[in-house]
């Protein structure tokens, strides 16, 4: 199989890597991968919003080891590499204990920074393009400031989010860390929740029961969604880049879409019979999004390869099963 160019290969130094939040979705495609690749990998996980399945096939790994722990409270492990993951993604999950998110980005954040500068170790963190807000400016790069809101119900993530992108810029100028900052967007894939309450899973989880697709507002409000495998490449590609890499970097897919134009693909790509129903939209919901990848291809040479409706495909096959194996579980 082709190399892709800065993925660490079997054949590099095999390296003790922490992941936090790797029983979440994009954790736990990390966690493997770097297992592949061939490195020890510490998972922590508090099990908030992620779940143990997603990491099941990987449990009997002589190279992992899986903790059950909060990141709110300080954590000793030793580890070269660490990739802070750990805190809900989901409108739906964050807003459930917003608090605790807020914790979870900042305190969270400042633990996860000790432990890197105690073990003299490379940090990457998973950032947001929330950290835009609502943007007033499209596609969004990196110098831009966004515009969010400081008291909305979004806050408590898009805030708490931006704080710890500081925390990584003080720990980084102090203590001259190797810190990278991973401003992620929209990404879709296999594993993620079907409760998740994410656009992509509630409506290949609608279509395949053939229940009412809940499109809010009037759906003409847009994102880009990246493909789990492509995201998961660029953020072991950011870690494997220079020592003098300029963070943050933007990763996701430009690939913009509206909701009620998803709503449609989907329905086309499931051949449900479910009907569009439209929901109120939630507070504050950005109205367009879609990442400016300059950085991103000039900088780490990564760029997404797989088009939408490919990844649609590939999410639909999965829930699919998951969806059939319910259904024959519960009549057994
Ligand atoms: P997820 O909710 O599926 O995974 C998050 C994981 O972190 C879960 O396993 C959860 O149990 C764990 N977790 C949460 N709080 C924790 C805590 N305090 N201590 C220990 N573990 C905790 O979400 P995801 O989509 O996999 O997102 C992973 C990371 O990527 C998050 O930091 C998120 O902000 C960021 N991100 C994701 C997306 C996306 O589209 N998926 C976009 C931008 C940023
Ligand atoms: N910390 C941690 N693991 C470590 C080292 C530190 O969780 O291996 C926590 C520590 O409890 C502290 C935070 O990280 O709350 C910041 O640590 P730092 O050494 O930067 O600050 P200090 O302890 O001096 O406040
Ligand atoms: N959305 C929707 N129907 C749903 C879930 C979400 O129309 O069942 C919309 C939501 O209002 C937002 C977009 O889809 O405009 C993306 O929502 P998601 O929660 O996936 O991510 P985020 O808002 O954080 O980008």
């Amino acid at each position: 199989m082709e190399k892709k160019p800065n993925e660490p290969s079997a054949k590099a130094r095999p390296k003790r890597v922490l992941v936090t939040g790797g029983a979440g979705f994009l954790g736990s495609h990390l966690v493997e991968r770097l297992l592949h690749a061939g490195h020890d990998v510490i998972c922590i996980d508090n099990f908030i919003s992620g779940s143990k399945k997603n990491i099941a096939h990987l449990m009997a790994h002589p190279r992992l080891e899986v903790i059950e722990q909060d990141i709110i409270s300080p954590v000793y492990v030793e580890a070269e590499e660490i990739y802070n993951f750990a805190c809900p993604a989901s409108p739906v999950h964050y807003q459930q204990n917003p608090i605790r998110t807020i914790k979870t980005c900042v305190i969270g954040m400042l633990n996860m920074l000790g432990l890197t500068k105690r073990n003299h170790a490379k940090l990457i963190q998973a950032s947001t393009s929330e950290v835009y807000g609502d943007p007033e400016v499209v596609p969004q790069d990196e110098s831009y400031r966004g515009n969010v809101s400081v008291s909305s119900v979004r806050a408590c993530y898009d805030e708490g989010k931006r704080c710890a992108e500081t925390l990584c810029e003080e720990y980084r100028r102090e203590h001259n860390l190797d810190i990278r900052i991973a401003r992620i967007f929209n990404t879709y894939g296999p594993r993620m929740q079907i409760d998740d309450g994410r656009v992509v899973s509630n409506f290949i989880v609608q279509a395949l029961r053939n229940e009412p697709i809940t499109v809010y507002g009037e759906g003409t409000q847009t994102r880009s969604f990246c493909f789990v495998d492509d995201l998961i490449q660029g953020v072991t590609t950011m870690m494997a880049g220079p020592s003098d890499l300029i963070t943050p970097i933007n990763l996701g897919s430009e690939e913009e879409i509206t909701m009620m134009d998803l709503a449609r693909r989907v329905l086309l790509l499931t051949g449900s019979r479910s009907k569009i129903e439209h929901r109120p939209l939630p507070e504050d919901d950005p109205k367009r999004r879609r990442p400016d990848l300059t950085r991103a291809r000039s900088f780490l040479g990564w760029g997404p390869r797989t088009k939408l409706n490919d990844g649609l495909l590939k999410t639909i096959s999965w829930f699919d099963d998951l969806l059939s194996r319910q259904e024959e579980s519960l009549t057994l």
